[in-house]
């Protein structure tokens, strides 16, 4: 892990002290330099394909997208991303609904995004709530909160198909003992963007001369957090956060992606398949792309693929201490939070 920090900091160091120096040089020739930067292809650092699944409680059967790269500095502001693959469950016997009771979190965020079926949260702030195919929730846990996930009563019933995943966000020191938060996100406040279509005759401004309606039905992205070709997303996040579900409907055509210079970006294939800067990944594969770069292409090679952009600054010179549902800078804080927790204090008020 040292390693990788001390690597990241002399490439970045390198970069940046380039850019400075282009701009000591004459005004023109700095403006041209920094466009040049600017618009690099993203590379392929790695593609991780998909790691074996285990249940959480006896509602949520996931996979570890991250693997072991989860809560490493490598794949920073990002901690861990599990997966429940479409799966689908009978109706409840006895009014038994699945998922996990009670259990606390601090330091970091989770994000939940309903794909098929229906999660029920509650928490010790007095927060809860349903989220159906589409919905997203958005829980700080900060300092501390309790919380409990459950398949929603409605579905749990009627039984059928589940569909989640839920991505581990991590906090900047200075935001880890913050007041918690919850943020519902309802699909119908998600925009939805077009994607780019490369090759596509633009007007003078840089638009495609295309009706929006049909490039809406070729490819888009629902835009959760950041932003995505001028339009944000509704989540409040602490540090820069691009969180984009795209969807491409046919196959065979290059979809262009702008991302920050210098942010840790994945590209996750959550149905179908696609090529990423050339390269094929199949479903339930993650690209993790090096950090240099602007541009990313992006081809569906089936009809109806679907993949994630995860996508966000790195929190930098932080080390991340991680034991179960916390996660702080130092083993001492892992002990602080144990300790509240046993103790339902500090943020763990029990409810
Ligand atoms: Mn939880």
């Amino acid at each position: 892990m040292i390693n990788i920090l001390q690597r990241y900091f002399v490439l970045h160091f390198l970069y940046y002290s380039k850019t400075i120096h282009a701009f000591s040089a004459t005004p023109s020739k700095s403006t041209q330099s920094e466009d040049k930067m600017t618009s690099v292809q993203r590379t392929i650092k790695e593609i991780c394909r998909k790691p074996p699944s285990h249940w959480v409680g006896d509602g949520f059967h996931v996979f570890p997208v991250f693997a072991d790269k989860a809560f490493t500095s490598e794949l920073s502001p990002f901690l861990m991303f599990d997966y429940a693959a479409p799966k689908h469950f009978g109706p409840a016997r006895d009014g038994h609904r699945r998922g996990v009771g009670q259990h606390p979190h601090r330091g970091f965020e989770t994000v939940t995004i309903a794909f098929q079926g229906e999660v029920e949260h509650r928490d010790s702030k007095g927060n809860s709530g349903v989220i159906g195919p589409g919905d997203c929730q958005w829980m700080t846990a900060a300092k501390g909160i309790v919380h409990e996930e459950f398949h929603s009563n409605s579905f749990a019933k009627s039984g059928g198909t589940f569909e989640m995943c839920q991505l581990w966000v991590n906090l900047p020191k200075s935001d880890k003992m913050s007041e918690p938060r919850y943020q519902p996100i309802l699909d119908k406040d998600i925009p939805k963007v077009s994607l780019k279509e490369i090759g596509v005759d633009s007007d003078s401004n840089g638009r495609e001369c295309v009706d929006e309606d049909l490039k809406l039905k070729n490819g888009y992205a629902r835009i959760i957090a950041g932003e995505f070709r001028g339009v944000k997303g509704p989540a409040k996040t602490f540090t820069h956060v691009d969180l984009w579900d795209i969807a491409i409907a046919n196959k065979d055509k290059d979809f262009e992606l702008e991302i920050p210079e210098g942010h840790t970006t994945m590209v996750f294939v959550r149905r179908g398949g696609v090529e990423v800067q050339g390269k094929e990944l199949f479903l339930a594969d993650v690209a993790i792309m090096n950090r240099k770069g602007t541009k990313l292409t992006v081809r569906a090679t089936e009809e109806d693929s679907s993949v994630l952009i995860l996508s966000g600054e790195p929190i930098v010179g932080e080390p991340i201490a991680a034991r179960g549902p916390f996660v702080m800078n130092t083993h001492q804080e892992l002990i602080d939070a144990m300790r509240d927790y046993h103790l339902g204090k500090n943020g763990f008020e029990h409810y």
